[in-house]
């Protein structure tokens, strides 16, 4: 978390105890001065005292101050991010995308600073890919763009880069190992820091820049594990009427477990989880800036066929700047599958 952000939440958790402690401190006060007070009287200060608390929080809620407990779902609670219904896998809760006005609901200042985004990474830092795993490779051959394609313990790499789509399942005691906060494959909680570490910097590096130029972007969800995943589509294909019927349904937006790339801690998804992000001031500059800091839109605008996955503005992928600037194509981005020249369907 950044200096500024810590500034902001400690200025807005004081404002929050105030909102508190003002009345209180009122209606106390009221009693200490005047002990012989009627009930009557008492009646009308307490009222006083509630109508200032109400005042006081009004004026947070239109200030938009940011405190922690507002900006992060609550992912400890059913055991599922209260976002994570909604993610690559799911169909979006609003869908805003033909509406002109943009929700910024998570901005915390003003949006014009998007139209005209700061210069960020002027010294164009290099972010590295996510090393892959050590083990014994399993040749498989070459990809259709001539790509080298291998195995290690069951994982799939092409040209070095970690894939989990649709064609190619993750084993499910798989989960990433080089953790600020250990990532267990047994979870059945998502974890928005179980992400490998140099995401997480990178993540964190970007977070900076935005919130410099008056962005508010935060991750809602991050490592999930199978368990988790297997929950999350197991409830899709039951809600879609069960049986073969409900997986045809289901398949449409969430993913099988094994097949989610949120299970390799080299995602995760960013703010409100819908389409309304694309129009935001956040959803912009992430989309024009987030290359820079080695990470791509995992499934662009207009490659449902290539990706098997609708449009998702806010899932991003880590594969290191030089493979994101390559993908970036001026905000019109390649998708992985397209550039390496591979399949994501489920063989059926
Ligand atoms: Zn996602």
């Amino acid at each position: 978390m950044s200096e500024s952000s810590v500034m902001t939440e400690t200025v807005s958790t004081i404002y929050l105890v105030c909102c508190f402690a003002i009345p209180v401190l009122y209606l106390i006060l009221y009693s200490f001065l005047t002990k012989k007070s009627k009930k009557k009287n008492f009646a009308k200060a307490l009222g006083i005292a509630i109508c200032l608390m109400i005042i006081l929080f009004s004026v947070k809620l239109v200030l938009r101050l940011n405190i922690a407990i507002f900006d992060y779902p609550n992912c400890y609670i059913n055991n599922i991010c209260s976002n994570d219904v909604d993610d690559e896998n799911e169909t979006p809760k609003k869908n805003n995308k033909d509406k002109t006005s943009a929700t910024n609901s998570t901005s915390s200042t003003n949006t014009t600073s998007s139209t005209t985004p700061k210069k960020v990474n002027p010294n164009a830092k290099v972010y590295d890919n996510v090393k892959e795993n050590r083990g014994t490779k399993t040749d498989k051959g070459r990809t259709a763009k001539g790509y080298e394609i291998y195995e290690i313990d069951g994982v799939t790499y092409v040209d070095g880069f970690l894939i989990a789509n649709k064609t190619y399942f993750l084993p499910e005691s798989y989960a990433p190992t080089n953790t600020y906060n250990k990532a267990n494959p047994k979870a059945t909680q998502t974890c928005n820091n179980c992400i490998e570490k140099e995401v997480w910097d990178a993540y964190q590096d970007m977070k900076a820049d935005a919130t410099a130029v008056g962005l508010n972007i935060y991750i809602s969800s991050g490592f999930r594990s199978y368990v988790v995943q297997n929950t999350l589509y197991n409830r899709y294909v039951e809600r879609e009427g069960g049986g073969e019927t409900g997986k045809a349904k289901a398949d449409r937006y969430s993913a099988r477990p094994g097949s989610s790339e949120h299970q390799t801690g080299l995602c995760y998804d960013l703010n409100t989880i819908d389409d309304s992000f694309a129009n935001t001031a956040e959803g912009k500059w992430v989309n024009q800036n987030a290359h820079k800091y080695g990470f791509i839109i995992r499934y662009p605008k207009g490659k449902e066929s290539e990706t098997g996955y609708m449009y998702e503005s806010w899932h991003l992928r880590y594969v290191g700047t030089e493979l994101a600037e390559k993908l970036y194509n001026d905000g019109n981005w390649i998708s992985m599958e397209e550039y390496f020249g591979i399949t994501s369907k489920y063989e059926e």
